[in-house]
């Protein structure tokens, strides 16, 4: 059984935990979860760069393949591989990228809520 609070008290999900069909595996074995059962803290500096508020989290909407979207890694650049998933939230999506083990947070540009939020 999976205990939804020890998740959601896990600090960070690294990307190498996080198989080609959407299972997390914590590094030490001890715990595994569909993606779509956990609930992501949104990193400090997403939290300082957006203005949200400390502490928010956000649950997982949908998981989708990520090179639709990104063509290459936004953080090292290496080309999307085919079994890459984007962890899209409400306001955010995660690149997981195992290339670089990078949870990468970017803000969804189409999403209305987020951009009222900027003004
Ligand atoms: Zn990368």
């Amino acid at each position: 059984m999976i205990d939804e609070e020890m998740i959601k008290a896990q600090t960070s999900v690294a990307a190498h935990e996080i198989d080609d069909s959407g299972i997390w595996r914590s590094s030490d074995g001890s715990m595994s979860s569909d993606i779509y059962d956990i609930v992501f803290d949104i990193p400090d500096n997403v939290t300082e760069r957006y203005n949200l508020k400390v502490g928010e989290d956000r649950d997982v909407l949908t998981v989708l393949p990520a090179a639709t979207y990104h063509k290459e890694c936004p953080n090292c650049e290496k080309k999307t591989a085919e079994e890459v998933l984007l962890i899209m939230l409400e306001d955010f999506h995660i690149y997981v990228g195992r290339c670089c083990d990078k949870m990468i947070w970017m803000p969804n540009k189409s999403n209305k809520q987020w951009e009222r939020r900027q003004r």
